[in-house]
C-alpha cells in the first residue's frame, strides 16, 4: 500500500508551509513534498524582499491583508523563532506635485478598504519618519502597521512549527505528477513512490503549471522573475519604514545588519529549465539608481549581492486560492504575483479552515473559477 496522508501539500514554500502549520495545529494528518530544502534558490520564499505590506493591496486581498497584519506582531512568539520582523511602517512616496495629488486619492482608497490608520504625511512629519529621504521627496502615504521580516527565516519557522505539531516533511523529494482517478486527484507520484491523499494542495509556486497541466488544468499564470539587490552594510537605524515610490520601481528597506535591500520588481531571466536565473545589467543599474535617488545614503554603499526569484504571476495579479474547478480532491494555492509573503500567515489559516470544511469569506474573491481556461 502506498503511503497516505489526509492532506498532501506540494511545495514547502511560505504558502505550503503556512498551510501545513495551521493544519497540523488542528491535528490534521499532513505530508509536505518539497523537491529542494526549505526556502532555497530560486524559490520565491528564498528570494523575497520580505515586505509586510497592507497598503496598496488589491481589494480582493484586503481581508487577508488585514488578518495577516494583525497577526505579524505576535508571529515570532507563536512560531518560537526570530523572524527579523520589524513594524517600521511603509511609505509610498511622491516626488512631484502630480504624484502627491495621486497620493491623496490613494490614501482615500486605503481607508475605504478598511485600513483606517493609513495617512498622508509631508513636511516635518515625513522627515521625522524617514530622515534619510532625499530633499526633493514631497509627501508619502504612511501605513504604520506595515513592516518587514526575513522570508527564509519565516518559511523555515513555519515548516519547523508544522513538524513540531506533527506534519511530515519530505524534502529533496520531487512530485513528478498528480494522480488522477475518475475525474479527481487522489494524491501524487513522487520520486519516492506514489502517495494517496484525500486532498492534494498545489502550492508549487512558479512550477505549479507543470503539474496542473498533467490533470488537464491550464493555469492562467506565467513565471515572473524579480530581482533583488543587497548593499554593503551601512550604519543600522538609518531607515525605519519600508519605502516605495509612485513614480519608480522601488522597494527599499534596511536590514538589521545595516545593509539596504532593494527590490521593486526589476526583471531578470529564468534559465530554460526554470531552475535558476540570470541577472540583467540594466535592471541591476536601474534598481540601484532608483534607490539612490530616493535615499542618497544608499549611494555610499556598494552592491554586495544581487539575485532573482521565480514567482507565479497570475493573469490578474492576485492569487488563485480554492478547490480546482472540475477536479475533485485538488486545492490550488498559487499565483501570489510578487506579494504573497505578507499575507502568508492569513492564507495558511484560511486554507486550513477550508480544508477542514469551513469556507473562508476572506478567500471569496480569489477563487480559481474567476479565471477563464480552468
Ligand atoms: C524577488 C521577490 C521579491 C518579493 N518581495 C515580496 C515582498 O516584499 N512582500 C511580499 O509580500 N511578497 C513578496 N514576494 C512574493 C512572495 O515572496 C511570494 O508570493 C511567496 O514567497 C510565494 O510562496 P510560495 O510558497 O507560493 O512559492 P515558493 O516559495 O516558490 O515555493 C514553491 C515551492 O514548491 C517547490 N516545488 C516546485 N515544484 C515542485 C515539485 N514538482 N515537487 C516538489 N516541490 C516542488 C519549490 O521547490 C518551492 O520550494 C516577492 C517575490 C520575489 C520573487
Amino acid at each position: 500500500m502506498s503511503p497516505s496522508a489526509e492532506i498532501l501539500i506540494i511545495g514547502g514554500g511560505v504558502i505550503g508551509s503556512a498551510i501545513a502549520y495551521h493544519l497540523a495545529r488542528a491535528r490534521c494528518d499532513v505530508l509536505v513534498v518539497e523537491r529542494a530544502g526549505i526556502a532555497e534558490r530560486p524559490a520565491a520564499s528564498w528570494a523575497s524582499a520580505g515586505g509586510v505590506r497592507r497598503q496598496g493591496r488589491h481589494p480582493a486581498e484586503a481581508a487577508l491583508a488585514s488578518a495577516a497584519i494583525a497577526r505579524w506582531p505576535t508571529l515570532e512568539a507563536e512560531l518560537g523563532a526570530d523572524l527579523h520582523y520589524r513594524q517600521g511602517g511603509q511609505l509610498l512616496l511622491a516626488e512631484t506635485e502630480a504624484e502627491a495629488e495621486q497620493l491623496g486619492a490613494f490614501v482615500a482608497a486605503q481607508r475605504a478598504m478598511g485600513f483606517g490608520d493609513v495617512r498622508l504625511v509631508a513636511g516635518a512629519e515625513l522627515r521625522e519618519l524617514a530622515p534619510a529621504l532625499a530633499p526633493h521627496v514631497l509627501a508619502g502615504s504612511y501605513s504604520p502597521a506595515d513592516g518587514q521580516a526575513d522570508p527564509a527565516r519565516t518559511t523555515r519557522a513555519f515548516a519547523a512549527a508544522a513538524e513540531r505539531a506533527g506534519a511530515r516533511y519530505w524534502t529533496h523529494t520531487v512530485c513528478l505528477a498528480l494522480r488522477r482517478e475518475s475525474g479527481g486527484v487522489v494524491g501524487a507520484i513522487t520520486n519516492r513512490g506514489p502517495v494517496t491523499a484525500a486532498w492534494t494542495v498545489l502550492a508549487a509556486g512558479a512550477w505549479s503549471d507543470d503539474l496542473a497541466v498533467g490533470v488537464g488544468l491550464r493555469l492562467p499564470i506565467r513565471t515572473g522573475v524579480y530581482q533583488m539587490i543587497r548593499s554593503t552594510p551601512a550604519r543600522p537605524g538609518l531607515l525605519a519604514p519600508v519605502v516605495s515610490a509612485v513614480g519608480r520601481r522601488l522597494s527599499l528597506k534596511q536590514l538589521p545588519d545595516g545593509a539596504f535591500l532593494l527590490g521593486g520588481g526589476w526583471p531578470g531571466d529564468a534559465t530554460p529549465e526554470r531552475d535558476g536565473f540570470t541577472l540583467r545589467e540594466t535592471s541591476v543599474a536601474g534598481g540601484w539608481e532608483a534607490a539612490v535617488a530616493v535615499v542618497p545614503a544608499v549611494g555610499e554603499q556598494r552592491i554586495a549581492e544581487a539575485w532573482c526569484g521565480l514567482e507565479a504571476e497570475a493573469a490578474d495579479a492576485i492569487p488563485l486560492i480554492g478547490p480546482a474547478p472540475g477536479v475533485e480532491g485538488l486545492y490550488l494555492a498559487l499565483g501570489f504575483s510578487g506579494h504573497g509573503f505578507a499575507i502568508a500567515p492569513a492564507v495558511g489559516e484560511a486554507v486550513a479552515e477550508e480544508l477542514q470544511g469551513r469556507a473562508s469569506a476572506a478567500l471569496a474573491a480569489l477563487r480559481p473559477e474567476r479565471a477563464s481556461g480552468i
